[in-house]
């Protein structure tokens, strides 16, 4: 059931969302944009999901960030606006944005959710098809059931863009010190 209702209304979301980034990478005014997704990207997300059962707008509000990963873009590409771009359910954008203002990023940023993985090349051939784009996502999921997966089709696409990528292991570098 839930699955039907979210086919339902994604056509909407994603109407939505393609619209605000029209908008936005026409303000802003630049060449290239940072994507950035959130969940063990820039969020130590899964090590405590099983305080997900607690309540997700607790959980999601107390994820630690993943500093490696935050200061690397801060230095590296801190001028560029971003577009955080995660695979989250849409009543979890509040929560979401609020998490995000914690982390002080200055850049011009919006915030993208998607209903699944795949949704997310909508955007990122939206906006490389017009600027550069440096791009951070792991693209991994499974990692509480001890062995880590990866959204392969989604990767595959990703790597065909003209986009400059950062993938699991690069953010996993990012992190281990
Ligand atoms: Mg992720």
């Amino acid at each position: 059931m839930r699955a039907i209702i979210k086919a339902l209304y994604n056509p909407f979301i994603k109407f939505f969302f393609i619209n605000k980034l029209r908008i936005f990478s026409r303000k802003c005014n630049a060449k290239q944009f940072l994507v950035l997704d959130i969940d063990n990207t820039i969020a130590d997300t899964w090590t405590n999901l099983n305080d997900f059962k607690k309540g997700r707008f607790a959980y999601f509000s107390n994820l630690e960030p993943l500093e490696g990963t935050i200061q690397y873009v801060k230095n590296h590409y801190g001028d560029l606006p971003i577009v955080f771009l995660s695979n989250r359910n849409i009543v979890d954008y509040g929560v979401t944005k609020n998490w995000l203002k914690k982390r002080s990023f200055n850049a011009p940023q919006i915030l993208i959710l998607t209903n699944n993985p795949h949704d997310k090349l909508v955007y990122l051939k939206y906006l490389c098809e017009r600027f550069g784009v440096v791009y951070f996502d792991d693209l991994s999921y499974n990692h509480e059931k001890e062995s880590v997966l990866f959204y392969d089709d989604v990767i595959k696409e990703v790597k065909k863009m003209n986009v400059k990528y950062y993938d699991y292991d690069s953010i996993l570098k990012l992190n281990n010190h």
